[in-house]
């Protein structure tokens, strides 16, 4: 006999799962419909529409891939990238750098511009790095770096780049819904999410949006794109259009519940939860400081949902994380390849952001550190 599975009731305070308003575990629990069902085509054509509003973009190549964010940055570099365009990727910790290795694999000539970890991308380096290259075609970069906690100024980022005459692939896996950001009026070409981040939803969709130049440069390619199912004009084929054609199953119950996510959003109102996102944060830290944790980013490049802070000398990274899992049932965040065993990372986002998380966290850490 296989017993049946119940998982722990966790409290999510780290880089994402966090724990999902109940409501959004009641949608993913309605019954399945087809994935070409009339009634599920009008659910995608909703999430069209609450996913430009928390974009902030009017962008028609709208969509939700089915799969995680990782799956989200290769379909937006794979779609734009063709052999030999040169690609400048700003890489100050993990998650960018997983960029620079999809842009190796996808043909791409590769430039980084490098910045420390902990810190937001300097726009000189950029600068510099574009007026070296001019015949670079994409910029990428990632907004809310998730493995160090510091947020770049990507509006000015952006700036840059297209000053250079080229197109700018975005990264906002961690702050869409959490964090300012305006895909529309910062003029990002290709930009991605995930559903479990700051969209505070379960995890396993990624939400896209293409600018018209960016479909352009992907509509008039020489060489094919170099995935099959992530191939932009294949996915639109099931996205848009009066005949929907199937391209893959969509996971229904998943869009029932970044539906229902996006929603409880668009109810608050984004600007309201970009607001609450910082104040949670502000108190958080505070807080932080008093139990002696410091935090690794400067005060102005913090993400808001995401706070790294600095593992006291002679603290035992591991044990304590072990035991708030189990003496609190609380997880928080490790470090990541540079900054493993260096640092602590705790989520404060979506239905998480709130008083009583935070007094939890800090009562939770307060006890396995005396
Ligand atoms: C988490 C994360 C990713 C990858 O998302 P998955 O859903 O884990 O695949 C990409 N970029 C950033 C900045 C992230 O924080």
């Amino acid at each position: 006999m296989i017993n049946t599975f119940t998982p722990q009731n966790r409290i999510l305070m780290g880089p994402g799962p966090s724990n999902v308003n109940p409501k959004v575990y009641d949608a993913l629990s309605k019954a399945t419909l087809g994935h070409l069902d009339p009634q599920f085509i009008e659910l995608m054509n909703d999430l069209i529409k609450l996913l430009q509003y928390t974009f902030k973009t009017e962008n028609n190549s709208t969509f939700v891939l089915s799969g995680p964010g990782s799956l989200g940055m290769e379909a937006a570099l794979v779609n734009l990238i063709e052999p030999d365009d040169k690609v400048v990727v700003c890489v100050g910790g993990f998650f960018a750098n997983r960029m620079t290795q999809m842009v190796e694999k996808f043909g791409g000539n590769l430039i980084t511009v490098k910045e420390t970890w902990g810190r937001a991308i300097d726009p000189q380096k950029l600068e510099d790095t574009l007026k070296d290259n001019p015949d670079t075609k994409i910029v990428a970069f990632v907004h809310a770096e998730t493995s160090t906690g510091a947020l770049s100024n990507i509006k000015t980022l952006s700036e840059i780049a297209h000053k250079h005459n080229c197109l700018v692939i975005a990264d906002v896996v961690t702050s869409l819904g959490a964090c300012e950001v305006r895909v529309e009026e910062w003029k990002l070409d290709a930009v991605y999410s995930c559903s479990q981040k700051g969209l505070a939803c379960v995890a396993g969709m990624s939400p896209m949006t293409f600018s018209e130049k960016a479909v352009h440069k992907i509509l008039n390619r020489k060489s094919q794109v170099r995935s099959w199912f992530c191939d932009y004009k294949l996915l639109m084929s099931y996205w848009s259009g009066e005949k929907r054609a199937y391209h893959h199953t969509a996971p229904a119950n998943q869009f029932y519940g970044l539906h229902t996510a996006l929603q409880i959003l668009h109810e608050e109102g984004i600007e309201n939860s970009w607001r609450r996102h910082k104040e949670n944060s502000v108190k958080l830290i505070s807080k932080l400081k008093e139990i002696g944790l410091e935090p690794l980013v400067p005060e102005k490049e913090r993400i808001p949902n995401l706070i790294t802070v600095k593992i006291p000398e002679g603290v035992d990274d591991v044990k304590i994380r072990l035991e708030l899992l189990n003496k609190h049932n609380l997880e928080i965040g490790a470090g990541l390849g540079e900054l493993v065993g260096k640092v602590w990372r705790i989520g404060l986002m979506g239905y998480n952001s709130n008083d009583k998380m935070i007094d939890y966290c800090i009562s939770s850490l307060k006890d396995v550190l005396k």
